[in-house]
């Protein structure tokens, strides 16, 4: 049973994690979306939202699940007997940063290996951070988030403004 972890902050999900979480999902028995709790940096959605976004996006994709986990990714993945880590590569620019990442891991264990693919070039340029930064400024982010959550990131960017 080939078991992987999509692990990532997902501080929102973006259409670029989703066509990811949906191939990836494709070439293992079970994918489980990592989701991490212990960022260094402060998220904007707390971790139970995220998981819940997350739910509700992969509704319909059987094999997947999501979880979330502090600590070593490693150490998540031995305790849930996976030993493939997904994660996407979107320009060269993420590629040294995932190399280390990936070279590290399997030194920590050598029973993971991570598979890298690559995004699809409608998403290429998308990040969470963009999404964010659009979002605060009252810009449109439709064309960037599954739309059964935007009106959940406007919704967090008026409840601050009003504090
Ligand atoms: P992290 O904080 O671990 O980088 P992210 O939530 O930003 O977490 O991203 C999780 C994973 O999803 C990473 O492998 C990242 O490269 C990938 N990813 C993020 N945005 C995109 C995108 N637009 N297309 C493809 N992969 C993406």
């Amino acid at each position: 049973m080939r078991i992987g972890i999509y692990p990532g902050s997902f501080d929102p999900v973006t259409l670029g994690h989703l066509d990811i979480i949906i191939r990836s999902a494709r070439l293992v028995d079970q994918l489980i979306i990592g989701v991490l709790k212990n960022s260094s940096k402060s998220p904007l959605f707390t971790v139970e939202e995220r998981v819940e976004f997350l739910k509700q996006v992969t509704l319909d994709i059987p094999n997947v699940t999501i979880e979330s986990y502090h600590g070593l990714l490693v150490d998540f993945a031995q305790e849930k007997n996976a030993n493939i880590i997904v994660r996407g590569l979107r320009a060269i620019t993420d590629f040294e940063y995932e190399l280390q990442l990936a070279q590290t891991n399997h030194k920590l264990n050598p029973n993971v290996d991570t598979m890298f693919l690559t995004t699809n070039v409608e998403y290429a340029y998308l990040s969470s951070s963009t999404v964010r930064e659009i979002a605060n400024y009252g810009g449109k982010i439709e064309q960037f988030v599954p739309s059964c959550i935007v009106q959940s990131v406007y919704d967090k960017y008026n409840k601050i403004r009003s504090v």
